[in-house]
């Protein structure tokens, strides 16, 4: 019988407050500013958008529901770790991740230095190549509260697809 290829797409996204005494890591990569994402976790809110789209597109649930805040285990985890875990997942359920984009909102600090680091680290973490990672970032203008520094966004989208015969 002919194989039957099944496309999903899956949307993520996450907000984190900035704050002081943290470190800000976005994609993977410590960025040097005077605050830092809060959080259970390392706070990575763009891995953290990545992964839900990528757990969106499979209809596997959320990180939330994967590695719950109330669990020890995922007190100041590498977002990376969890992202590939979530990978991980998907594969368990027949998907290969296909390709993503990101967008992060932030007033500061800069992103484009560090752009081509966060697709290789999320890369890594899926286990895709690094032309299938997007990640672009927006100030918001001042507005909001991306644009007053309280807190940092992000959005993702991952096409996922199932090979199966039938
Ligand atoms: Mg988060």
């Amino acid at each position: 019988m002919s194989r039957v290829s099944e496309m999903r797409i899956g949307l993520g996204t996450d907000v984190h407050q900035l704050a002081e005494g943290r470190k800000c890591i976005i994609g993977g990569v410590e960025i040097p500013f005077e605050k830092g994402l809060l959080g259970h976790s390392d706070a990575d809110v763009l891995a953290h958008a990545v992964a839900d789209a990528v757990l969106g597109a499979a209809r596997a649930g959320d990180i939330g529901k994967l590695f719950p805040d109330t669990d020890d285990e995922w007190e100041g985890a590498d977002s990376l770790v969890l992202l590939a875990k979530a990978a991980e997942k998907v594969r368990a359920l027949g998907y290969e991740i296909v390709d993503v984009d990101s967008v992060i909102s932030a007033q500061a600090p800069k992103m484009s230095p560090h752009r081509e680091a966060m697709r290789e680290n999320l890369a890594r973490a899926l286990g895709v190549e690094k032309e299938s990672v997007g990640v672009k970032a927006t100030t918001t203008e001042h507005l909001g509260y991306e644009g007053r520094g309280e807190g940092i966004s992000a959005q993702a989208v991952a096409l996922l697809v199932r090979c199966s015969s039938s």
